[in-house]
């Protein structure tokens, strides 16, 4: 990555556009200057989204179901048996809100299950890419990605490219040091900051990480799976 602004890949740039509108929305309504990390979607999809949120048992829609929009209601429901997680928690809801700001008019319900090929489903692709932009907002990330690699005495340029290499010593830091740090400062799972790296395209055309390097850099749990899965 350079120091610039990181920039991003053509196809979703509508949903990044989307997920930026709706953090400065934020903003504005609550008359603040700078967006606060990690985002407080939480709180922000009642106030000012103006949102019904709940978070409850929704095993009467399936025993997997873990979160449901509904656009014409306004309606985000989380199921409870994820209230504990909260990376998973906090993505599960910007997903919804994703639901609800670009797919209002395709269908009146979505659900989201724990398990399912419902990623190969474009809305579901879409919904996921505005919960990553909506929590790690690219120019905030590339900051915090270049601090955190400033802070270990290194660019991050040469980061991403020990990364890209193979190099175990880069690969080592960039796991126990950069992606956890990232991870807290924008509440989100170390999984989801990882696969961030794949939306951002570096000045030689070619993205910060492939979706098969993220992911090979993961290495996942049973117990706290993920709402993000590989695209
Ligand atoms: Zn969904």
């Amino acid at each position: 990555m350079s120091e610039r602004l990181p920039q991003l890949w053509p196809m979703m740039r509508r949903v990044e556009r989307s997920a930026l509108t709706t953090l400065s929305q934020c903003l504005k309504l609550l008359g603040l200057t700078e967006l606060p990390l990690p985002v407080p979607v939480e709180a922000w999809v009642e106030s000012p989204l103006g949102l019904r949120f709940g978070v409850c048992d929704l095993s009467h829609l399936g025993p997997t179901v873990l979160g449901v929009a509904r656009p014409k209601e306004r309606e985000i429901l989380v199921s409870e048996t994820i209230a504990g997680q909260e990376s998973r928690f906090r993505f599960t809801i910007a997903h919804e809100l994703g639901h609800i700001v670009l797919h209002a008019k395709i269908q009146p319900e979505f659900r989201e299950l724990a398990e399912g090929d419902y990623l190969a489903e474009r809305f579901e692709r879409e919904a996921d890419r505005f919960a990553a932009s909506l929590l790690m907002p690219l120019d905030a990330f590339g900051r915090e990605f270049t601090a955190s690699c400033s802070d270990l005495g290194l660019q991050a340029n040469t980061v991403l490219h020990a990364i890209q290499n193979g190099d175990e010593t880069g690969l080592r830091l960039f796991r126990s040091r950069i992606v956890q740090r990232l991870s807290r400062r924008f509440g989100v799972s170390l999984s989801a900051a990882t696969y961030r790296f794949a939306d951002i395209q570096l000045d030689n055309g070619l993205p910060a990480l492939t979706v098969r390097q993220a992911r090979s850099l993961i290495t996942p749990s049973p117990s706290t799976p993920d709402s993000r899965q590989p695209r």
